[in-house]
């Protein structure tokens, strides 16, 4: 009876969902438009009325609709922000997922360059700029440091203009901020690493006001690979020089 009762419900909210779903794509339903009343809805899609409730509520939990005081089930514009939540909590699940959230990294922010050397403006350029100068500031503190990078990177990704690409990064950089501040500590006792990192971020930027989206994009490229190079020989424990063990 239970069993019955779940499996109608999850029909019931999966009929109004796809009503929803196909007026929305058709564009007969707008945001900002009211629903009909749920007793209406009911009985065109031939659900009960709790059932027809229980979906509208957790449409609006996802952002879909909003239930206003004596005005009905009103259609709302979705926000993509909602994204950054939800992958950071699906992701967070999975204990080795920071390589692959990694690689979805450099997948955004390699389209993101090349768009920017189409895209950026003055504004743009004034941010990474500004962006650099505390990349060179913070170069000897861990968060600080970690910090400036993620604003360097974020100021690029902001630079290509892409609403859903600046999303999407927030979304799966926010994940990576953790590792970022451990692999700054890292850095600390590679004294070359500060100069690298200072004068890496320095040729991306340049590629960016060039506007060659090929040199952007295999100098950011590089740049990641050697963040891991760098990171991999810190873990298996090799230092520079005798100043390292700081
Ligand atoms: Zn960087």
């Amino acid at each position: 009876m239970e069993l019955k009762r779940a499996a109608e419900g999850d029909k019931g909210f999966q009929k109004v969902f796809a009503f929803l779903r196909d007026r929305l794509l058709a564009g007969s339903l707008k945001p900002g438009d009211r629903l009909i009343s749920e007793r209406e809805l009911a009985s065109q899609l031939g659900v009960s009325r709790p059932l027809v409730r229980e979906a509208l509520r957790a449409l609006t939990m996802l952002g879909i609709v909003e239930i206003r005081d004596r005005i009905g089930t009103v259609v709302t514009r979705p926000d993509i922000s909602v994204l950054n939540d939800f992958f950071t909590f699906a992701l967070a699940q999975q204990a080795d997922m920071l390589d692959d959230v990694m690689q979805a990294r450099v997948a955004i922010e390699c389209q993101a360059i090349r768009l920017a050397c189409e895209r950026a403006g003055i504004a743009d350029f004034e941010r990474l700029q500004r962006a650099l100068a505390k990349i060179e500031e913070t170069i000897d503190e861990a968060d600080a440091g970690g910090m400036a990078d993620f604003e360097f990177h974020r100021a690029i990704v902001l630079a290509s203009r892409s609403e859903t690409l600046t999303v999407l990064h927030n979304s799966v950089a926010g994940l990576l901020t953790r590792s970022h501040r451990s692999r700054r500590e890292l850095v600390q006792s590679f004294p070359s690493m500060k100069t690298y990192l200072i004068d890496d971020h320095r040729r991306i930027f340049e590629a960016v006001v060039a506007r060659d989206p090929e040199r952007a994009d295999a100098t950011l490229r590089k740049h990641f690979e050697i963040g891991d190079e760098y990171r991999r020989r810190a873990v298996v424990g090799e230092k520079e020089g005798r100043k390292a063990s700081r």
